[in-house]
C-alpha cells in the first residue's frame, strides 16, 4: 500500500458526530434509493435535478460557464429560478465540490439571501458559518461517513485511490479522513 509516494491512511481515533444538516440525510436516503451512486461516485448532476424536481416552486438548474479564475461557481436566484453556475475551467473533481456547496447554499440558505458567490474553498476554515456550513454539506453529501468508513474497511487505504474512487480531490478527502478519525502520514 502507499506506492507512488502516496500518503495512506492508518489507524481510526477518536470519532465525533457529524454537525447536523438540513435536508442533507433525506436527500442522501433519495440519491441512494434513485440509484445516483455509482459505486462510490455520487452522480451530482442527477441529485440537482432530483432537488429541483421536489421543489417546483423554485426549480433549480446547473449552467457551466467560463468565470474569473479565482471563482469556483455561484448560486443566484432570477425570474424565479435558481441558477448553480460552475467554472467550467476549473477541473472535474472541483466542479463536482462546487456543484456540492451550491447545492448546500439553495437547501440550507436560499431564505438568507438571493445571490452567493464562492471562489476556492478551504474547508478547514471556519470563519463565515454560512460558507463552513455549505462546505460540510458537499462533502457529507459527496462522500458520505458510511460509505468511506467502508471503503477504508474494505481495505482501501490510500489517500489518492480513495478520492478517486469517490471522484473528489484528494484535499478533500483528506479532511474527511482526518475527520472521521483517520491518521495519515506520509509515506516516502
Ligand atoms: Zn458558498
Amino acid at each position: 500500500m502507499g506506492a507512488r509516494g502516496n500518503r495512506t491512511v492508518t489507524t481510526p481515533t477518536a470519532y465525533e458526530e457529524p454537525v447536523l444538516l438540513t435536508g442533507l440525510k433525506p436527500l442522501l436516503d433519495q440519491a441512494e434509493a434513485n440509484g445516483c451512486f455509482n459505486g462510490d461516485q455520487l452522480d451530482i448532476e442527477k441529485v440537482v435535478e432530483y432537488v429541483s424536481s421536489t421543489n417546483p416552486t423554485e426549480p433549480l438548474r446547473l449552467e457551466y460557464v467560463v468565470m474569473e479564475p479565482a471563482t469556483s461557481g455561484s448560486l443566484t436566484y432570477k425570474e424565479g429560478v435558481w441558477v448553480i453556475k460552475v467554472n467550467k475551467q476549473q477541473n472535474i473533481r472541483r466542479q463536482r465540490f462546487t456543484i456540492a456547496h451550491e447545492l448546500g447554499h439553495y437547501m440550507m440558505h436560499r431564505n438568507k439571501s438571493e445571490s452567493f458567490t464562492d471562489e476556492v474553498f478551504f474547508r478547514t476554515e471556519k470563519k463565515d458559518i454560512i460558507e463552513y456550513r455549505a462546505n460540510e454539506f458537499a462533502s457529507q453529501l459527496l462522500m458520505p461517513d458510511l460509505r468511506v468508513r467502508k471503503a477504508i474497511a474494505d481495505g482501501e487505504r490510500n489517500l489518492g485511490k480513495l478520492a478517486e474512487r469517490f471522484n473528489v480531490s484528494s484535499a478533500a478527502m483528506k479532511v474527511k479522513v482526518q475527520e472521521l478519525g483517520f491518521k495519515l502520514k506520509q509515506n516516502e
